[in-house]
């Protein structure tokens, strides 16, 4: 899978333990949740880094067995989505999910990120996938870029 190491999503502590609460809720079925935050750009002589900040975090009850297609398939998490993004001032960073073992986008997420992707919506253009594996809640980050899935740097704890 190829890497872009320009791409830095940083999650806090606090942010790690609302996810690390959201998987335990959700278990047996894999957790959901979505990430609001900003987006930095940086310039570097002409070379661009982006710097993703997770500010805060919302689970998203998997009782009902909810796909990560939530937000597309489900107007009433749409418009949730749309008031959070107003309220908070902030943007949607990341679509979060675990997995019961390991953190490869499945081919489910890979047709999902696509979607979302090709969704016209642009508020999705940009957006990373965390997968988290509930064994020992390690979390890797994906972005669908130039048509091909790439894993991005992602950055846990305090920094
Ligand atoms: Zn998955």
């Amino acid at each position: 899978m190829r890497f872009e190491k320009d791409i830095v999503f940083y999650v806090n502590d606090t942010i790690v333990e609302k996810i690390n609460n959201c998987i335990k809720l959700a278990s047996p079925n894999e957790a959901n949740g979505y990430i609001l935050g900003n987006i930095q750009e940086v310039n570097n002589n002409g070379d661009f880094n982006y710097n993703y900040s997770s500010l805060s975090f919302h689970c998203i009850d998997s009782t009902k067995g909810s796909e990560i297609s939530f937000f597309l398939d489900n107007e009433q998490k749409m418009l949730e989505l749309n008031t959070q993004i107003k309220n908070e001032n902030l943007k949607l960073i990341a679509i979060l999910h675990s997995h019961p073992a390991g953190t490869t986008p499945s081919s489910t997420d890979k047709h999902n990120m696509k979607y979302y992707h090709n969704s016209g919506l642009k508020k999705f253009t940009h957006l990373i996938w965390i997968i988290v594996d509930s064994r020992n809640n390690k979390m890797n980050g994906f972005i669908y870029l130039n048509n091909k899935l790439t894993q991005i740097k992602l950055i846990v704890g305090d920094y």
